[in-house]
């Protein structure tokens, strides 16, 4: 890091191409000297604490047009990668398809940077807060290959993110969400939440998201548990969701939850917190989200 911090500031030229072509060219001509750009808010931040290089080169992804919208279309909402985080924390249709990942939205950073900051951005870096709470939903996404656009599950795109086999030249174009169909008579059950070092315009230590059914006798079913946080991955926590589905909640089951979360979660030390802190943050919140669920239950 110090390295990074010894080397001159570049001057980047700034490339503002008009289609998704003229962008994946520029990136496949420039190489590692090209990045692409959206709200810059996240790479902002890299830049000054030294953790990237400036580049030398900037391909703003903001000219291009038809990449901001947010359309509903036959029960599935659309959301455009270049669309702010101050539009999906206002948008009704995103609250009501998948209030997880609105909820992560409005915890993230305040006004001033939600304007400028996009859900693109945030799931390109791979460590968004957005991203849990994205794996409960079954979110796909949109990305262009230089010739065509083309739909793949979020999960499989993060695992490809994470073991950096996604073509540089790669854009993420937008996102797709639809209401999960569960079992008739039964509540959908949608939960976001993040613990930072203080309440609010703080970065994450670690979030955790909850997808799934409940019945009225308070028993589970399509359940998704994901958990992430600061630099971390965003992971499903398959021992804890083999627990849940399809059993009642109660008392022991989620002290065995809160095991399986803490023998699971991946995570890692930062000069503020240790991964054993991070680890029972997780277990409780998942916990303690589950337990009001089934209290929301009970009084309906
Ligand atoms: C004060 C402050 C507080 C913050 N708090 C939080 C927080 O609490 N939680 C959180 O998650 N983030 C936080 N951030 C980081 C950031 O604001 C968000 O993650 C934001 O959503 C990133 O979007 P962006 O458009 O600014 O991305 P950018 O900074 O433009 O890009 C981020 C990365 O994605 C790549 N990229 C961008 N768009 C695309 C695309 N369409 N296709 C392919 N690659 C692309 C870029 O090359 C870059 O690597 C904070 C930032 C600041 C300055």
């Amino acid at each position: 890091m110090e390295a990074l911090r010894d080397e001159p500031l570049w001057t980047p030229a700034v490339h503002r191409p008009r289609s998704l072509n003229e962008a994946w060219e520029l990136k496949r001509a420039l190489g590692a000297d090209g990045v692409y750009v959206s709200g810059s808010t996240l790479l902002r931040t890299q830049w000054e604490a030294g953790t990237v290089a400036m580049p030398k080169a900037l391909i703003d992804l903001r000219g291009i047009s038809g990449l901001s919208d947010i359309d509903e279309d036959g029960g599935r909402l659309s959301i455009g990668a270049l669309a702010d985080l101050s539009r999906c924390r206002r948008n009704a249709a995103l609250g009501q398809t998948a209030p997880a990942v609105q909820e992560a939205v409005r915890c993230i950073a305040a006004p001033a940077v939600r304007n400028l900051a996009t859900i693109g951005g945030n799931i390109a870096a791979g460590v968004g807060d957005c991203l849990p709470a994205l794996l409960v939903c079954d979110a796909e996404l949109a990305v262009f290959d230089g010739k065509f656009q083309s739909r793949r599950r979020m999960e499989d795109w993060l695992a490809d993110r994470w073991s950096g086999t996604l073509p540089p030249e790669e854009i993420l174009t937008g996102l797709w969400l639809a209401p999960p169909a569960g079992p008739s008579g039964n509540r959908r059950i949608e939960i976001f939440r993040k613990v930072g070092r203080r309440e609010a315009f703080t970065p994450s230590l670690v979030t955790v998201a909850i997808g799934g059914f409940i019945g009225s006798e308070g028993r589970l079913s399509s359940v998704k548990i994901a958990a992430g946080g600061g630099s971390g991955r965003p992971q499903r926590l398959s021992r804890a969701e083999a627990l849940l589905e399809g059993a009642d909640i109660v008392p022991e089951l989620l002290t065995s939850v809160y095991e399986a979360v803490f023998s699971q979660f991946e995570t890692y030390s930062d000069p503020f917190v240790t991964v054993e802190y991070k680890k029972k943050t997780a277990g409780n919140l998942l916990v303690a989200e589950l337990w009001k669920a089934l209290e929301g239950n009970a009084g309906k």
